[in-house]
């Protein structure tokens, strides 16, 4: 197996669509709804390694009934944004993270790792054919979402001996559909995410899978999304679904939960930098749900924040659970979290300086 970066083969889609549609669809964009016209594909055998790397038209895949993702849930993937900045350059945001958690992702689910070159020519070949897609407007990008299934057609309980990676795009709008609005949490006693020693830190689609039956508790109770406390003492809060967590203290000070059992998020790693680089104290710490009632109660709380690619940071407003809600400060959000929102987003916009360099310039 050679280790030499591959080369993609490029198959034009002949049928993209038409501009004039695409400019239509670009006025009101949801969040993954819309797709480009291209995919890129490489696959794996345990005999041949990593082989045909290609860019073709965007098409479904066929799947034999007995593929193993089908039966056993061996998946896993990434998600990051392309778009433009401020001088209208093509750039990522800290890719070789994605790549980097991508393999650490991959070697939890048992699967082959791709060489981060590899998964980085993909995503760099597909923006070169679909760089039309990035749309321009304010808060808009080009969400990518690279993955890897297993696709043996078996149904012994082993890793699979063949897999497909793809990497897809969807020119995305805000996440959230109430814009900058501070959302609403709900707490969830009865479903947890993850455990010691379970997939939690991967970012594999079966941890999502466990998760709709709590997000759906949320929404029948009126709350955008779910927070999970852990699985051993249902005391310590974790994160959400798809988004890291963050407490600001009325003394500036920020808490936020430690690695482990949750995904290491590649904004909470930067939030947690550029918190350092203006001087806040932050803590990586265990916080129980308790303190954080108590804290809320007291004022000696005074934000709470969530974060990820998809929303990059919003605040939360309100907490609710079984027992009750409660409000964080005035429920409006505060100056901490807006000021690292806005250096953050000011840095990957490439409107002020990118110290870490962590802007990635495409084109
Ligand atoms: C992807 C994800 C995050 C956020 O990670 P980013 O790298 O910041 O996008 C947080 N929690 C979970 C469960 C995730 O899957």
């Amino acid at each position: 197996m050679s280790t030499a970066p591959l080369t993609f083969a490029v198959h034009r889609n002949a049928n993209p669509m038409p501009e004039a549609e695409r400019v239509e669809a670009f006025r009101n964009l949801g969040f993954g709804t819309l797709f480009s016209d291209h995919m890129a594909i490489i696959d794996w055998h345990a005999d041949r390694g990593w082989h045909s790397p290609r860019i073709t038209a965007r098409a479904p895949f066929q799947i034999d009934p007995a593929g193993s993702v089908l039966h056993y849930a061996q998946e896993i993937f990434e998600g990051m944004k392309a778009y433009r900045d401020v001088n209208g350059r093509i750039v990522l945001f800290r890719p070789d993270e994605n790549a980097k958690r991508f393999n650490a992702s991959a070697r939890r689910m048992a699967m082959p790792e791709l060489p981060e070159a590899d998964f980085l020519a993909a995503i760099e070949q597909l923006l070169a054919v679909d760089a039309a897609w990035i749309p321009e407007a304010e808060g808009a990008s080009l969400y990518l979402r690279p993955f890897m299934f297993a696709s043996e057609a078996f149904l012994g309980v082993r890793p699979s001996r063949e897999y497909i990676f793809s990497v897809i795009a969807s020119p995305v709008g805000p996440y959230f559909k109430g814009g900058a609005k501070p959302i609403s949490i709900w707490v969830s006693q009865n479903y947890t995410r993850a455990a010691q020693g379970g997939t939690g830190a991967a970012k594999c689609g079966g941890n999502y899978a466990g998760s709709l039956a709590a997000q759906a508790e949320a929404s029948a109770n009126g709350c955008d999304q779910v927070v999970f406390l852990d699985a051993a003492e249902r005391n310590w809060v974790e994160e959400l679904g798809g988004m890291n967590i963050f407490f600001v203290m009325a003394d500036g000070s920020i808490v936020t939960p430690p690695l482990g059992t949750i995904l290491p998020g590649i904004t909470r790693k930067s939030v947690i930098t550029l918190a350092q680089d203006a001087g806040i104290a932050i803590e990586e710490r265990p916080y129980s749900f308790a303190e954080w009632q108590a804290d809320a109660q007291s004022g000696r709380l005074t934000e709470v924040f969530v974060c990820g690619t998809a929303a990059v940071m919003a605040s939360v407003g309100t907490v609710k659970s079984a027992e009750g809600s409660f409000q964080i400060g005035n429920g409006t959000g505060g100056p901490v979290t807006d000021r690292l929102r806005n250096t953050l987003i000011g840095i990957q916009r490439g409107a002020i300086p990118d110290p870490h360099g962590w802007v990635r310039v495409i084109g």
